[in-house]
């Protein structure tokens, strides 16, 4: 499986031209090339989209999606295909030849991804080629149509459900960016997926607090924080190596219990102290950015960032890792204007692709770091595509004690970039 996801790694990058992924894409996307019945309920603009073309592109024979937009199915077959996709689509917006055309190429194990829409593949003319063809997945875009509780019933959605019966070897791949528990029930229960994996995210995290302090002597604030959290799980990362070992020693000496996890250790260490820390037999894990994925621990009640991370996305998915029992949780990013230089430093050596990538991620997490006042959800949640409800969420530093500490740093960070 782990060579599985590096060839999707290298797809999302080689194809799709995303160095990596958001929220959810990499668990969704793992769970489907499991071959593992999944239902992800992911807000608009998450990337859903990535969670079924990557998978079709790892698998070898044919995967369809099931699409109520035709003119979103125009957009993104027309995207395939310029990024090289053998992707076509069967609707009634086709005229008779390219309909045609696109059967041929389905019968001849030309295509990779078939878009359809849910009448067109009801057509029994549709239904039997599909049947006579080998099929890897079957994924419902727009699943709570099925649902007549959702806010887009569609009578010909329902009848999916029959469909996919014909296609017992296919995984199937449920999407939706709304889904009330009701309607999820509906979906699950039409499909016939009793024990799908389900992925359900607005982006907004409501039980994290999220704090932004200006680092001035890092060892001593965390201390400080840790005080009062003596008995509280927690993960606190650092950019090196190095650094993670020097603060695991000197927690040590402080007299908690933590222990360091990074890529340089040996396997059974770091097996033993990420085992330890999921155990509850050691209070804090100090890791680099290598801990944590595919971790799931509930009660993880703080997430240090003792150095500054090098995207939002890479923040959003390393807070994420606290609270997912949905208690109260603090997220702490330390952040200085040294950082911002260190980072700009290893940037600067890289290939200039890369480079301007890596540029604009670390700039727009200065952004959010120096925004000092306002609500830190709002440009999180925006960076990920979604509208906030609310213009403050009083979780968050600047809402519950809006001063301007961090106003000396901003100007020399936004020189450096
Ligand atoms: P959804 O179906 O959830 O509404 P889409 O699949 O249409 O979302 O994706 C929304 C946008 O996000 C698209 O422009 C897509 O290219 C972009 N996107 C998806 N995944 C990533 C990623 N990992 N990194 C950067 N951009 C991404
Ligand atoms: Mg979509």
């Amino acid at each position: 499986q782990a060579v599985i996801m590096k060839r999707a790694s290298s797809i999302l990058k080689e194809v799709f031209g995303y160095d990596s992924f958001r929220p959810f894409q990499r668990e969704v996307i793992d769970n489907v090339l499991s071959r593992r019945d999944t239902l992800a309920v992911l807000p608009t603009g998450a990337g859903k989209s990535l969670c079924y073309q990557i998978p079709a592109l790892v698998f070898e024979k044919l995967s369809v999606v099931v699409s109520p937009l035709i003119a979103l199915m125009n957009d993104q077959v027309q995207q395939l295909r310029a990024a090289g996709v053998p992707a076509v689509m069967l609707n009634s917006s086709l005229s008779p030849q390219e309909y045609q055309r696109n059967i041929d190429a389905l019968q001849k194990g030309d295509a990779r991804i078939l878009y359809v829409a849910p009448e067109t593949l009801l057509s029994p003319r549709v239904t039997d080629l599909l049947a006579s063809l080998p099929l890897d997945l079957l994924t419902i875009d727009e699943a709570h149509c099925i649902s007549d509780w959702g806010h887009d019933f569609r009578p010909e959605y329902r009848q999916i459900a029959a469909v996919r019966r014909r296609f017992p070897r296919a995984v199937c791949l449920a999407l939706t960016a709304t889904a009330t528990e009701r309607v999820r029930h509906d979906i699950l229960t039409a499909l016939g997926l009793d024990e799908a994996a389900q992925f359900v995210a607005g982006f907004d995290r409501p039980n994290l607090f999220i704090e932004v302090l200006p680092k001035q002597n890092a060892l001593t604030q965390t201390l400080r924080f840790l005080e009062e959290r003596r008995d509280q799980a927690g993960i606190i990362y650092c950019f090196s190596r190095r650094q993670v070992d020097d603060l695991a020693a000197a927690l040590v000496q402080k007299g908690f219990s933590a222990r360091p996890y990074h890529a340089g250790l040996g396997d059974a260490e770091r097996a033993a102290n990420q085992e330890a820390f999921l155990r509850d037999d050691i209070q804090i894990i100090v890791a680099t950015i290598a801990f944590g994925m595919g971790i799931n621990k509930p009660n993880v009640r703080f997430v240090i960032h003792y150095d500054l991370p090098k995207s939002i996305e890479g923040y959003y998915q390393e807070i994420g890792r606290a609270g997912r029992d949905g208690l109260p949780s603090h997220c702490l990013l330390l952040y200085s204007y040294g950082d911002v230089a260190k980072l700009r430093h290893f940037i600067d050596q890289k290939e200039e692709d890369e480079r301007l990538v890596a540029l604009e991620h670390l700039d727009a997490l200065v952004r959010f770091a120096e925004q000092h006042a306002g609500c830190r959800r709002i440009p999180l949640l925006r960076y990920f595509g979604e509208e906030p409800t609310s213009t403050r969420c009083d979780r968050c530093d600047n809402c519950t004690s809006p001063t301007a500490t961090l106003v000396d740093m901003t100007e020399n960070a936004q020189k450096l970039l």
